[in-house]
C-alpha cells in the first residue's frame, strides 16, 4: 500500500480533541505532532461536508483476529492483521489469545514477543498481549473451549511466569478457586486483570476489583448481570467509577437499547471500545474454526455452530465509532473510548490524543464516519473508506 512520508505536514479538519471537535491543523513533525492549533474561535458547525474529521488512532485491546488472519497464528498471520486493522483506522492493538491449553498460551506469547519489533511498518503497532482465558468460569464460558478453562488455584506461578513479559490484559472470573490471588499477582507485574467470563456475585465481583482488577471483559456478555435480586459483575463494573468497561459496539453483543444504561452511568473515560473481532471478519467468509471451535456467520452475527453462542464479531473499532456516536454519544467521547481511554488503561500516554509531543498516529474520517486515511507515525496509509 502506498505511504507518503513528508519531514513535516500540515493537518487540517475537523480536530477532534479531548472533549471537543473544532476547526483547526495538526503540525507533523517528523512523526511526532509538534503543534495543535484551532482558528479563532473554532467549532465543528458551519464545516462542509468535505472537510474531514481527524481524529486520534484507534487502539483495539481485544481483538483475535482480522481479514482471514488469526492471532494466534504465525507472524504471517499478525503481519496479515496489523494490516488489515490499519486500513480500518487502527494504529494500536493487543493480539488476543482464546482460552487454550497453557503450553499453546506459551508459544502464543512467544510468537507475540518474537514479532514485536518485527511488525510491518504499514500495519497497527503491536503494544503487547491479551489473554482472554484460561481463567475463566465454566458457567460463563461464551465461545471459549471448557476443556482448556483452569482455576487459578491449581496452576503454578512458576507456569504463568513465561506468560508475563509482554502480556498487558488477562481475563479473569473473579470468584473462581485462586483468582483473587492472581489479580494481586497481575497487578503486582503490571499486568491489568480484566473481570470477565464470569457468574460473580456482587461482592466476589468487588473483591476482584479490590485485588487490582482494573476493566471488564466485553460488558454484559458473559457475565452475571443486572439481575434486580441478585446483582452481579456488570452491576459491580457500572457502578465502580474506576472500573472500566468493554464494549463491543456491534448492536448484537449488547442491544443498543442497553447503550444509555452504559454511557450515562461509567465516566467517559472509563468506557474502552473493543471489536472482539475474529479472523472471519472482513473476509467475505462464512465459516471458519476458532479455537479449534467451528463458528458461523449470519449476516453480520458470529455464532458457534454448536449451541449458538456468540463468537465474537465481525467489525473493527471503526464502525464502533460511528455506531456509538450514530446513537448520540458525543464524537470525542467516542473516540476517546476507542484511543485515550484503552491507553491510558494500559498507562500508554505518548499516544492517543491531538496533542504536541504525541506520536502522529491519525485517522482521517469522512462526513460518513468512514475511515479515508490513516497516519501511523507520520506516514499516511490508505484507509478502508478511501473514496
Ligand atoms: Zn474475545
Amino acid at each position: 500500500m502506498a505511504a507518503d512520508r513528508s519531514a513535516s505536514e500540515v493537518v487540517r479538519g475537523r480536530l477532534v480533541l479531548d472533549d471537543r471537535v473544532a476547526i483547526g491543523t495538526v503540525r507533523v513533525d517528523d512523526g511526532h505532532i509538534a503543534a495543535v492549533e484551532l482558528d479563532p474561535g473554532a467549532s465543528d458547525t458551519g464545516a462542509g461536508p468535505s472537510f474531514p474529521f481527524i481524529a486520534p488512532g484507534f487502539v483495539d485491546v481485544h481483538v483475535h483476529g482480522w481479514g482471514g488472519h488469526d492471532a494466534m497464528g504465525p507472524s504471517e498471520a499478525l503481519d496479515g492483521m496489523a494490516r488489515a486493522l490499519l486500513a480500518h483506522g487502527v494504529t494500536s492493538f493487543l493480539p488476543t489469545a482464546v482460552t487454550a491449553p497453557l503450553s499453546d498460551l506459551t508459544a502464543f506469547a512467544d510468537r507475540v514477543r518474537a514479532w514485536l519489533d518485527a511488525a510491518p511498518a504499514d500495519g497497527a503497532v503491536p503494544l503487547g498481549f491479551n489473554l482472554e482465558g484460561p481463567f475463566i468460569s465454566a458457567a460463563r464460558k461464551g465461545a471459549h473451549n471448557p476443556s482448556f478453562i483452569r482455576h487459578p488455584a491449581g496452576v503454578d506461578r512458576a507456569d504463568l511466569e513465561p506468560l508475563i513479559e509482554g502480556l498487558r490484559l488477562m481475563t479473569v472470573a473473579p470468584e473462581i478457586p485462586g483468582a483473587v490471588e492472581l489479580i494481586e499477582w497481575l497487578r503486582d507485574r503490571g499486568v491489568a486483570a480484566s473481570m470477565g467470563h464470569s457468574a460473580a456475585t456482587l461482592q466476589a465481583a468487588r473483591d476482584g476489583y479490590a485485588a487490582g482488577g482494573r476493566t471488564t471483559t466485553h460488558l454484559f456478555n458473559a457475565m452475571s448481570g443486572i439481575d434486580h435480586h441478585a446483582p452481579g459483575l456488570a452491576v459491580a463494573a457500572l457502578v465502580d467509577d474506576d472500573a472500566w468497561v468493554e464494549l463491543i459496539a456491534d448492536g448484537h453483543h449488547v442491544d443498543r437499547a442497553l447503550w444509555p444504561i452504559i454511557t450515562r452511568t461509567k465516566p467517559s473515560d472509563r468506557l474502552i471500545l473493543v471489536s472482539d473481532a475474529v479472523s472471519l471478519a472482513g473476509t467475505g467468509e462464512r465459516r471458519a474454526a476458532i479455537g479449534g471451535m467451528a463458528v458461523e456467520l449470519i449476516g453480520d452475527r458470529c455464532t458457534l455452530v454448536d449451541g449458538g453462542a456468540l463468537a465474537g464479531s465481525v467489525i473493527a473499532l471503526d464502525a464502533a465509532v460511528r455506531n456509538l456516536a450514530q446513537s448520540g454519544v458525543p464524537l470525542a467521547h467516542a473516540v476517546a473510548a476507542a484511543s485515550r481511554n484503552p491507553l491510558a488503561l494500559l498507562g500508554v500516554t505518548d499516544r492517543g490524543r491531538l496533542a504536541a509531543a504525541q506520536r502522529a498516529d491519525l485517522v482521517e474520517l469522512g462526513e460518513d464516519l468512514q475511515v479515508r486515511r490513516v497516519m501511523r507515525g507520520g506516514v499516511w496509509h490508505a484507509g478502508a473508506g478511501a473514496a
